[in-house]
């Protein structure tokens, strides 16, 4: 299948309202952008932005045996079993950038599943459990690959369009080709940041929010180029929290989940001392520095 190969204009992030309360929602002007996820209404309460501390947890692919990124599919839903039970608040992407941009509010303690790489275990063996729970989550698709699949074991994009239409799914681009994006120049980094976001938006009918840095590989140029390229958020892979005002939207962290680990390894990161490393800074807040 060819990959589309005219630019789209680059698509400024659509305009939003201020939200601030469970069940306030953001307008998408974008006429063919999936479904809206239904009407809003976190389970906790939500929390002074001072107080929010937010994980993003990275998985990658599911029941393919013992490799270090393969999570058994128990742990998986011992783990969202977990969340729902410890009183964190599963959040989308989308959600949780709006929070970092001052947009909304969100309870105290935050979860973003994401998805890297596109693998066919996530439609086969995550989505089931994802869609019978109702959980948001994200998927890091790299473009070349689901484009052109003969080497790689990814999903169709029929088997993405249909997690998005449920509502539940955002996608985020994870480059086109999976390249390290430092020291990556020219048409091979116009291809993992602009012809990526330009193929999502046509498959899936709305822009990626974010992106996923491949190998979790940045450096400030490359934060700089994915700004550039239209893209709000961008995250790594380097495991910490995240606080409004912590630092860079353009190089966030993600705590790795690997094989073995069970719901054990949640309580470790939610407890105080992994949240305590990371502080809420006010003169970095957008919601507080446009005041
Ligand atoms: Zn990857």
């Amino acid at each position: 299948m060819p990959a589309p190969t005219t630019a789209a204009a680059p698509t400024p992030p659509p305009p939003t309202r201020t939200v601030a309360t469970e069940t306030a929602t953001v307008e998408r002007p974008v006429a063919d952008a999936p479904p809206e996820p239904e009407r809003r209404t976190f389970a906790q309460p939500l929390a002074p932005r001072s107080e929010t501390r937010a994980l993003v947890l990275l998985y990658h692919a599911f029941n393919r045996g013992a490799q270090p990124l393969s999570v058994r599919t128990k742990d998986f839903e011992a783990q969202l079993e977990w969340l729902a039970d410890s009183g964190v608040e599963i959040v989308s992407l989308s959600e949780l950038v709006e929070f970092l941009e001052g947009k909304r509010d969100l309870p105290a303690k935050v979860a973003l599943i994401s998805i890297d790489d596109g693998l066919t275990s996530v439609y086969t063996k995550a989505w089931p459990i994802l869609k019978a729970r109702r959980v948001r989550f994200s998927v890091g698709i790299p473009t070349g690959m689901l484009e052109d699949p003969k080497n790689a074991p990814v999903m169709t994009w029929d088997q993405v369009r249909e997690m998005v239409a449920s509502g539940l799914c955002e996608v985020a681009s994870h480059g086109h080709m999976h390249r390290r994006l430092v020291n990556l120049s020219g048409k091979r980094q116009w291809e993992e940041l602009e012809l990526s976001r330009d193929i999502i938006t046509q498959r899936i009918g709305a822009p990626p929010v974010a992106y996923y840095y491949p190998l979790g590989a940045y450096d400030p140029p490359a934060a700089e180029a994915v700004k550039k390229a239209g893209y709000r958020a961008a995250f790594r892979a380097t495991g910490a929290p995240i606080a409004a005002g912590s630092g860079s939207h353009f190089w966030l962290p993600r705590v790795s989940i690997f094989h073995g680990e069970g719901a054990g390894v949640l309580s470790h990161y939610y407890g105080a001392k992994f949240l305590g490393q990371i502080r809420y800074r006010e003169s970095l807040d957008p919601a507080r520095a446009s005041r």
